[in-house]
């Protein structure tokens, strides 16, 4: 080659290089196009996987029926944990991992390296405030609260989340291109699932319904959002939730249908203010839909009133997606559809039946325990062992007391896990008449099993579905504590009732999972998946790495197939 042909050559390539160079940042985001403009995770606040099966001839329209006649439908999800409370599970279904993965084990806990005196939420975080509330919803910590400010709120962040998100991931892939956001009534389901990078997440203001956020995101919240505020929209919501006026927006409007309706509205509102699907790449927002745990808890999963919820939902769904369609457009639009966990029967409905269904006078149980505890390490003393508000399963102890009296951990935990299951069996209804009666006589309490915290910390656990159920639930705050399972249908008795989820039972674990859009094969599929396949399916579809814990396995099962030009 000549010289100056050569030079010519190598002017020509450091071109192209420069070239190259100056288009890198957009094509990283173009790799991602093609992919759809807006992914939707809706997520239901306690659904257990049988509701859907149970009211299938009573849906209409394009609601759950989407997802059922249309999109890929898994009858057979179950989480594979033994703490199925809402922060764990919304936290799962975001970064496809367990609590040994994603460090939530529960809704609130006691974080060593924070506090000894209370609790911490899993979100809640000092170093920030919530953002634009009512004056008369002011806590007494934020400059112009009333005199009487009702009570202590600081902000929320995601500063406990130990793994990404399928959210984050996208963020990641795009270099930010890609928006996220998670809504929700609780401010715990609207921050785990959408991630540590999401653009925002909202929730609502307990009392007057006002949707707020956190200066973790952002200083106000947008103008959309204040629009929305300023509606009438929560207070149409209070109308039909027959409390017109309430200061317990939460509790009273919360448990309604209209609260669902008003979170979708919300979503609308978001959808449309932040232009999301309209950004040429894959924007996502997970809504939470909080109304039917707070009504579930209270009256169960065979009432009239969660069916009514259920069919609500469904309208307000078709609704929703029907607006999705005519907006951003179903065909570019992939949708998800699951839930945190299930639910148990109410104990007195389930013995009815002949079921082992108990509820545990748990406060009595703890009292004994202590009592116990002081006769073995201070006697004559009334030393609290516990730490205060236990929360099935975990059952946190006072280091601190145990160090006292001179107790290590082992020997703590292996005292508590050895006194606990003689003292709750010990709780045995008196049988109603000589024996033998003549009719079925009340069920007692069962202790399925107790573990110490270090017994999960060095994996000492059974060698079996079991032990890996437990596994999954570990994450350690700085605490020594031990978990107690009680026998199946079984949980800690209330005043009032109800019923809860809490425990590794298979009605707490099974949820719905379902999907709608271009890549996925209508069908049922009874395989048994878990929720942690949802953000894993997910982040494969949309070409993004797995979120950094995740364990969850693609479901290639429901996809299309591929055709050789990688077209479908
Ligand atoms: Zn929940």
């Amino acid at each position: 080659m000549q010289p100056r042909l050569r030079s010519l050559s190598f002017l020509l390539s450091s071109v192209l290089l420069l070239l190259a160079a100056v288009s890198t940042a957009p094509s990283m985001a173009q790799v991602y196009v093609g992919r759809p403009k807006l992914i939707v995770i809706v997520v239901i606040d306690q659904f257990r996987g049988d509701y859907l099966n149970r009211d299938r001839d009573k849906f209409k329209g394009r609601g759950f029926k989407l997802f059922m006649d249309q999109g890929a439908w898994f009858t057979d999800c179950y989480y594979d944990y033994a703490n199925t409370k809402t922060a764990p599970g919304h936290a799962t279904l975001g970064t496809g991992a367990y609590s040994d993965g994603h460090g939530i084990e529960a809704n609130d806990f006691w974080d060593a390296s924070r506090s000894f005196d209370r609790k911490v939420t899993s979100v809640e975080d000092e170093r920030y405030q919530l953002v634009d509330l009512p004056a008369s919803s002011l806590p007494a910590n934020q400059p112009g609260a009333a005199a009487d400010a009702p009570r202590f709120l600081i902000g929320s962040s995601p500063r406990n989340l130990r793994a990404t998100t399928v959210g984050d991931e996208l963020r990641l892939a795009t270099n930010g291109l890609a928006r996220v956001y998670g809504i929700s009534l609780k401010d715990r389901a609207a921050i785990l699932p959408a991630g540590q990078a999401a653009n925002g997440a909202f929730w609502i203001d307990n009392s007057s319904g006002q949707f707020t956020t956190s200066t973790y995101y952002m200083e106000h919240l947008p103008e959309w959002a204040r629009a929305f505020n300023t509606s009438g929209r929560k207070e149409e919501a209070a109308r039909e939730a027959l409390v017109e006026g309430t200061t317990q927006f939460f509790d009273l409007v919360g448990r309604m249908p209209a609260a669902n309706r008003y979170e979708l509205d919300f979503a609308r509102a978001l959808i449309a203010g932040e232009k999301l699907g309209q950004n040429g790449v894959t924007d996502m927002v997970v809504v939470s839909l909080s109304p039917n745990d707070i009504q579930g808890h209270q009256f169960g999963p065979d009432s009239g009133s969660e069916e009514q919820m259920i069919l609500s939902l469904d309208r307000d769904l078709d609704g929703f997606f029907s607006w999705l369609d005519q907006t951003v457009g179903l065909k570019n639009t992939w949708l998800a559809l699951s839930a945190d966990h299930g639910i148990a029967p109410i104990p007195g409905d389930a013995e009815k039946l002949g079921i082992h269904a108990v509820a545990v006078d748990m406060q009595k149980a703890y009292a004994a325990l202590n009592a116990q505890l002081n006769a073995r390490y201070s006697k004559g003393q009334d030393v609290p062992y516990l730490m205060p508000g236990p929360d099935l399963p975990y059952i946190v102890l006072d280091r601190k007391a145990f160090e006292k009296a001179g107790v290590d951990e082992k020997a703590a935990e292996d005292a508590v896990a050895a006194l606990l299951p003689e003292i709750i069996t010990g709780q045995v209804p008196k049988p109603d008449g000589p024996l033998p009666v003549q009719h079925r006589q009340s069920p007692a309490p069962q202790v399925a099993g107790v573990y110490t915290r270090l017994q999960f910390a060095h994996g000492e656990l059974p060698p079996s579905e079991w032990g890996r159920l437990l596994a999954h639930s570990y994450a350690d705050h700085g605490n020594w504590f031990v978990m107690l399972v009680l026998g199946a249908y079984q949980m800690e008795g209330t005043r009032w009732g109800g019923t809860t989820h809490f425990s590794p039972w298979s009605y707490d674990r099974h949820v719905p999972l379902a999907f709608y859009g271009a890549p996925f094969q209508p069908g049922e599929y009874h395989e048994r998946v878990a929720p942690v396949d949802l953000a894993a399916t997910l982040a494969s579809l949309a070409g993004v790495n797995q979120p950094s814990a995740a364990v969850g396995r693609v479901l290639t099962e429901a996809l299309k197939p591929i055709g050789p030009a990688g077209k479908e």
